[in-house]
């Protein structure tokens, strides 16, 4: 198949990057989690002390933006993994801190204009599958594919809350919930590039589905652009 570019955006905990992993393995494709360049600059501000008691400096955010570098690298068994000014943080950026302040943060427009042109540029050659919030509707208005996924906050929460234990990282079930729910309102309703399913999406609710199913659904999908 002809290299194209697959978009999926969705609510917080919806399995985006599961599927979006699944179906860039067979399809040879790059996978590219834009999510995780959000929590790596927000990881850059918690670790930069650039959040104190409670508030973000945000002036000093952009004083530093341009001493920001955030990358890709491909471990032992091929997993994408963050990379921010030479460290990879992939571990460091999934927990309940960085959830907290990754929705604050990536509705500032100065750090969404820096990310987008980057993954933009990753873009160039397509053949690549990128999952977010606004990959169909901003990055790439122009993808051949956009999937839309969504589930209930209940199941979200329940995914999350059993990823982060099997991490190890004490957290209640109430908490994970209570941070899908903000950051799925703050990334709806932020003035610049809100989560929206565009018109050209195709809508995933995979509330009761496996990732079997899920990913039969979506190589049909890729199938029938082929037909
Ligand atoms: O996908 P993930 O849940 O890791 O994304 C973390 C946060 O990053 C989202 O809640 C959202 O605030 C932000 N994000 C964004 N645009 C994207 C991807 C993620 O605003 N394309």
């Amino acid at each position: 198949m002809k290299k194209i570019i697959i978009a999926i955006d969705g609510y917080s905990s919806t399995g985006k990057s599961t599927l979006a992993k699944a179906i860039a393995k067979e399809m040879s494709f790059t996978y590219i989690d834009s999510g995780a360049m959000y929590r790596a600059v927000t990881l850059y501000a918690i670790n930069n002390d650039m959040i104190i008691r409670g508030e973000l400096d945000k002036g000093l955010l952009l004083n530093k933006l341009s001493e920001i570098t955030i990358s890709f690298h491909l471990n032992a068994s091929l997993d994408s993994q963050v990379v921010l000014n030479n460290v990879v943080v992939e571990n460091k950026i999934r927990g309940m801190e960085v959830s907290s302040w990754v929705s604050i943060i990536s509705a500032i427009p100065e750090v969404r204009e820096m990310l987008v042109q980057q993954q933009q540029f990753m873009g160039l050659g397509r053949g690549v599958v990128m999952d977010g919030r606004d990959i169909g509707s901003v990055v790439f208005p122009d993808a051949e594919l956009k999937i839309f996924m969504t589930a209930s906050p209940d199941v979200r929460a329940k995914r999350r809350f059993d990823e982060l234990r099997r991490k190890g990282e004490e957290v209640s079930f109430d908490a994970v919930l209570k941070n899908i729910t903000e950051r799925d309102l703050r990334d709806t309703q932020r003035e610049i590039a809100p989560l929206i399913k565009t018109p050209d999406a195709i809508l995933l609710d995979n509330s009761t589905m496996t990732l079997h199913q899920q990913f039969e659904w979506l190589v049909a999908k890729v199938n029938h652009l082929k037909a």
